[in-house]
Order: C-alpha cells, then structure tokens, then sequence
C-alpha cells in the first residue's frame, strides 16, 4: 500500500488523472453557463423547461464550476487535500443519481454517467491519497481522519436515515403538502395582481414547426377591465388555463388569419372560457373573410361535448344558452385608419390589413389603451401598413423566421431524403417575415421594444438565438426578445416603462 501509493511516479500520474478530472468539471460549468439547455438536455435528458434555464446556469453551473475550480487548484497548489472537496460534491451526486434511478418511475439508469463519475471520484480520491502517502509530503493535513470520526459519521448516518424516512413516507407528506397548500394554489393568480394597464402575455409563440419551448401562436392582452385572445393556436390553451387567465372574462377572441397554427386551439378555449365561468353568452370571435365557417364548424364539432357538459353539470357549470362561439367578420379596411374593432373611453382595437397572401385577408391588431400602445402582427411579409399602424408604438410583436437556419433545414432534408420537408421550408419563405425585415420595421416606426415570435425555424435551445437574430440588432437599436411562451409584458399609463415578468411555472 505504501509503496503503491507513495512513490512520486503515481503522485504524477494521479495528478495528471485529477487535473483532467478538474479542466472536465470546469468545462461542464462554463457549458452551464453559455447554453444550459442544450447541456441539460445532452446530460440529463430532460427537457431545460423542467429545470428552469436560470436554475441550470446558476445552480448547476456554480456546481461545476466549484467543482472544477477545487480540483485545479488541488492538482496545482501544494494542498492536495482540497481534492477532497469535489469528492464529496461527486459523491452526493451519485447518491441523488441512485434515488433517482430507484423513485422517478421514467428515469432509466443513467449507467454512462454514473460511471463517468464514479470514475472521476476514484481519481480524485486517489490523488489525494498518494500524494498525503507521498514520503516528500509536508502538508498532509492531520484533519483527513476526521472521515472515519465519530463526530463525521453519526451526522452522516443521521442524514441518510432523515433521506430513507423521507422517501419512505412520500404518500403522506405528498397528502399534508396538498392539503396545506390547495387554498394558495387555487386562490394565487398574478394576473389578479395586475395593476391598471396593457399587458400583452405570450401564451403561444412557435409555429407550425413543432418546438418543445413554444406551443401554438396565441397572444393575451388585457387593457384595464378588456381582455382580448389573439388567435388560439394549437396546445395555446392550456397555458392560459396554466397561467391562471381568466378566460371566462374574454371580451373577444381576435383572429388574424385562419391558418391552423393560429386557430387549431379554438374549440378547446370555447369549451373552457364557457364552463369556467357558466357564460351565458356565446364568446365573440371576430376575424377576417372566412371567420364565419371556422366558428361554425368548431360549434358543430363541438355540439355533441356541449350537450353532454350540460345533461352533466346543469346549468350552474354549463348553461346551454353559452357554449360555442358568435363569429363576426372584419371588414370595410381604410388602409390609413384600419378598422376599429372594439372601442371604449380608453381603449381602441384596431385591425388592420397585412400580406400573407395567397392567404387573404390577414390582419394585425393594434391596442391603444391610455397613452400605451402595441401593435400583433399576426403573419406577413414586410408590409408598409405594418410601418403605418406600428408608428411609435411602445411594443411590437412581430413574427419572424431566419431564412438561413431554414437553408440547413433544407440540405439537411435532401440528404435524409425528406423532399416534402424540403418543399416546405422553401415555400414558407415566400410569406413571412425575416428577423432583420422585422428590425428594419421596428427601427422605421419608432417603436419602443421589438419581440418577435412565431418563431421559425424551432429555436430549443437559447443559444441558438443569437444566430436566430442575424444582423437585427445592427438595424434596430432598441430591445429585442425572441418571445417564449409565458413572457408578460406591463405597458403602465404615465410611463414610458415596460416591465416583464414570466407566468409560466
Ligand atoms: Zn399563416
Ligand atoms: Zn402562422
């Protein structure tokens, strides 16, 4: 033992090994730190929203990188000891990755990971081992015995029966925690927080494109005591419901254009916004040419459910006279004034007509509610009526698609041999709007912050975003966000401020 681990070739060796080890850890925590999705994804296999990206970059890159750090400056000073301190991050490590393997049903045994970290362990403690058996050692520190203390190990032990009790009585704390917090979690809504003023949520930014980050495009926006949807793509109603928006309060649904990725959601937030609330009247859907047949075929294919959800519940959940949707059309556009929609003492709808042809008409909407305004740009190419209408508004959402990421789509299809993908992805790019266009807009009316959603192509991870943008932030100067579902913009009266919050949780 002392001969293996006292000679200097193996303090050499282990050295090299736990330097390694430490430049590993090091990388992880800077990967951590610049695109913690794509890493989590990589290591973990889950997807970053259930982690929560600021939860990656904080937690888990202080982590590797406390981890890496230790380890270098181990291998590096004379204190080899410090090695001991990644040790036991690495240990906890792998006891969480066994619990995790033992309790979450869908979590399979991640046997590459774990072995890469039992291997890392080995090495750290094994350098740390020869070094102190090292007969040129000055620094051993006296303290390493603490390990094998009473004082050490009765806490320990003390811990891992705390873990194993804990795990053991999941169903009852599970029950004490539910009853305990049912109440905050029914009540608690930071929508009801909302102070007076216009507050556009993204409930929906992606596209047709499936995107694990984005569901279907659907944008809230409530000015004062008005709440309006924009559109109801597929999959969007559930995060309102998520985000806790009174949809039973809807003044109207708005819909831009009858594209599926804007209306797919539709039958779903008729059902919902009517039995939340036992609406007695049928919700207002207000959209172009054809929002007649959307609405009356979503009615019919939603008759059957309507019957039911009212032979069931009667009349307090479900009141006949309120199930469906009234369809009423938008028209008579003056291209300077658009149409105004909806109209009070503080706040004006306006939609106005853009290009998304051979999809005709396609609208936009803009909100001017008490000195604050926003403009939903629904799909289009560039459009001078979208410059016109967007003059100085204080927030723009515009959609977006980055023709470049598109082109490697496209190789990507030939090679794989996917020719109607590859259609696709050329065809798109007659009738949208690219980022650079979108900031070029922006920059020429004046307005306050750019968000682009309708996202295309998929961006999952946030270090693809930068490539995503191009050259937009040469062109405009102002913010730009690459929206996500459940980003909440405040537009308050008297300010020129725009505050943000995130509802999905
Ligand atoms: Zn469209
Ligand atoms: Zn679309």
């Amino acid at each position: 033992m002392e001969i293996l681990f006292g000679n200097s070739m193996t303090v050499a060796i282990t050295r090299v090994l736990a330097a390694f080890v430490g430049f590993i850890l090091l990388l992880l925590g800077v990967g951590m730190l610049i695109f913690p999705e794509l890493l989590a994804s990589a290591l973990f296999a889950v997807s970053a929203r259930a982690v929560g990206t600021s939860a990656l970059r904080s937690d888990f890159g202080a982590l590797f990188l406390g981890m890496g750090g230790f380890c270098l400056v181990g291998v590096f000073s004379r204190f080899r000891w410090l090695l001991l301190v990644p040790s036991v991050f690495l240990l906890l490590v792998i006891v969480g990755r066994v619990i995790s393997a033992l309790v979450d049903k869908f979590s399979a045994w991640p046997i590459e990971i774990l072995a890469a970290e039992l291997l890392f362990l080995v090495v750290l403690l094994l350098a740390v081992l020869s070094y102190s058996r090292s007969s040129k050692d000055r620094t051993r520190p006296p303290e390493l015995g603490i390990l094998f203390s009473r004082g050490f190990l009765v806490p320990v032990a003390i811990v891992v029966v705390m873990v194993a009790g804990a795990l053991n009585m999941r169903p009852a704390i599970g029950t004490a925690l539910f009853n305990t917090f049912v109440d905050n979690l029914m009540a608690r809504s930071d929508i009801d927080d909302l102070s007076d003023g216009l507050h556009i949520i993204l409930a929906g930014t992606g596209s047709p494109m499936p995107d694990p980050a984005r569901t279907g495009v659907s944008t809230v926006v409530i000015a004062g005591d008005h709440q309006f949807v924009v559109d109801s793509g597929p999959g969007s109603t559930l995060n309102l419901e998520i985000m806790k928006v009174p949809l039973e309060e809807t003044d109207a649904v708005l819909l831009t254009h009858m594209h599926s990725d804007h209306i797919a959601g539709l039958g779903e937030l008729l059902l919902k916004a009517w039995t939340t609330g036992a609406r007695t009247e049928p919700l207002r859907i207000m959209g172009p040419q054809g929002v007649q047949a959307v609405v009356d075929g979503f009615n019919q294919a939603f008759s059957l459910d309507a019957g039911f959800r009212h032979a069931h519940h009667g009349d307090a959940v479900a009141p006949t006279s309120g199930a469906g949707g009234q369809a009423e059309t938008i028209q008579d556009f003056d291209e300077d004034k658009g149409t105004v929609v909806f109209e009070t003492a503080d706040l004006t709808v306006t939609a106005f007509l853009v290009d998304h042809r051979p999809v005709e008409p396609s609208l936009a909407f803009r909100f001017d509610y008490r000195g604050r305004s926003a403009v939903i740009s629904g799909d289009t190419i560039p459009t001078d009526t979208m410059r016109h209408h967007a003059e100085g508004v204080d927030l723009l959402v515009h959609e977006a698609m980055q023709p470049k990421m598109l082109s490697a789509i496209k190789r990507a299809s030939t090679k794989t041999g996917q020719a109607v993908v590859g259609h696709v992805v050329t065809d798109i790019q007659s009738y949208h709007t690219f980022p650079e266009q979108a900031a070029r807009i922006a920059n020429d009316a004046d307005v306050g912050h750019l968000v682009l959603y309708h996202i295309i192509p998929p961006l999952p991870f946030s270090i693809l975003e930068p490539a995503f943008l191009g050259d937009s932030r040469k062109i405009f100067s102002g913010p730009i966000t690459v929206a996500q579902d459940g980003m909440l913009f405040s537009l308050l009266p008297d300010t020129d401020d725009i505050d943000k919050a995130w509802l999905l949780r």
